[in-house]
């Protein structure tokens, strides 16, 4: 996953209950942004068939691309990869989501488990765009901010899923696998680069993609970021829906991970407007 530390979501699921149970009562006490945002935004990915259809149609319009892109390529071009972030890109990790909102607890608190697990099941969609491009004859890399000692379970729900084989390369490239790579992707896209080049990318965060100049952008600057590449998106770069977590919302609180519940939903509330 892409948290950076474990304290926004336990921060979340902790305030999930007394909230729930204040609403229950008053009706009034979750004025403020809602009883939780971690079952709203849950459900939408683990049971609305919206999600699915979003998901498909990101990987439709990738696949386009890729086979467009695959076509114009000369004879004697380098090796072409595609580069895909492994969670709420190929993985889908609601189920986890959904047993932090049943047991009241926050990210960590069984993420190594439910790795380990390699009971997730693929996002909608991804399962069709691998195979296609291991047709056209590309590499797909998976690069993740899962820490490299979740790499055996990682790769080996990617194999139960059927979008890993086995390669003479390592493909499945984790934070902190070697000291360079860190959080930062750049390290390990240009490692990919060395060999091949990249056609593709796939993601759920912005740093899938690209690394912003400023270690804590705010959202309104990552929003400017984004429109700035307005020429790559559904074109090279294709992001995936997560309205679970992601760097939205470390800006949306400030990156002060340390602050009480009460005051990262202030900042939530707060942030609704920053982009206006
Ligand atoms: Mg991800």
């Amino acid at each position: 996953m892409h948290r950076r530390t474990p304290f926004p979501a336990a921060s979340l699921a902790a305030l999930t209950v007394p909230l729930l149970t204040a609403c229950a009562s008053t009706g009034s006490e979750g004025a403020v942004g809602g009883p939780t945002d971690l079952v709203l935004a849950t459900l939408f990915v683990n049971a609305s068939a919206e999600y699915d259809a979003a998901c498909r149609t990101v990987y439709a319009a990738a696949t386009s691309s890729l086979e467009a892109k695959m076509a114009s390529r000369g004879a004697g071009a380098r090796p072409a990869a595609v580069v895909l972030d492994v969670d709420e890109t190929v993985l889908d990790n609601s189920p986890y989501e959904v047993r932090l909102i049943h047991e009241g607890t926050g990210y960590p608190t069984g993420w190594d488990e439910w790795c380990n697990e390699a009971a997730a099941e693929l996002v909608p969609g991804v399962g069709d765009f691998i195979a296609r491009a291991r047709a056209l004859g590309v590499e797909v890399f998976f690069v993740t901010n899962r820490k490299a000692h979740l790499e055996a379970g990682t790769a080996e729900n990617l194999r139960r899923r059927g979008v890993l084989e086995e390669r003479d390369v390592d493909v499945v490239l984790m934070r902190g696998e070697v000291p360079e790579w860190t959080s930062d992707k750049t390290t390990r896209r240009e490692h990919v680069e060395r060999t091949h080049d990249i056609v593709l990318l796939g993601g759920d965060n912005v740093g899938d993609f690209l690394a912003f100049e400023a270690e804590e952008p705010s959202n309104a600057e990552r929003a400017r970021e984004i429109a700035a590449r307005g020429d790559r998106w559904g074109v090279d770069w294709f992001m995936l829906p997560n309205p679970m977590y992601g760097g939205w919302d470390e800006a949306a609180i400030g990156y002060d991970y340390g602050a009480d519940a009460a005051e990262l939903r202030r900042r939530r509330v707060d942030g609704l407007d920053a982009m206006r």
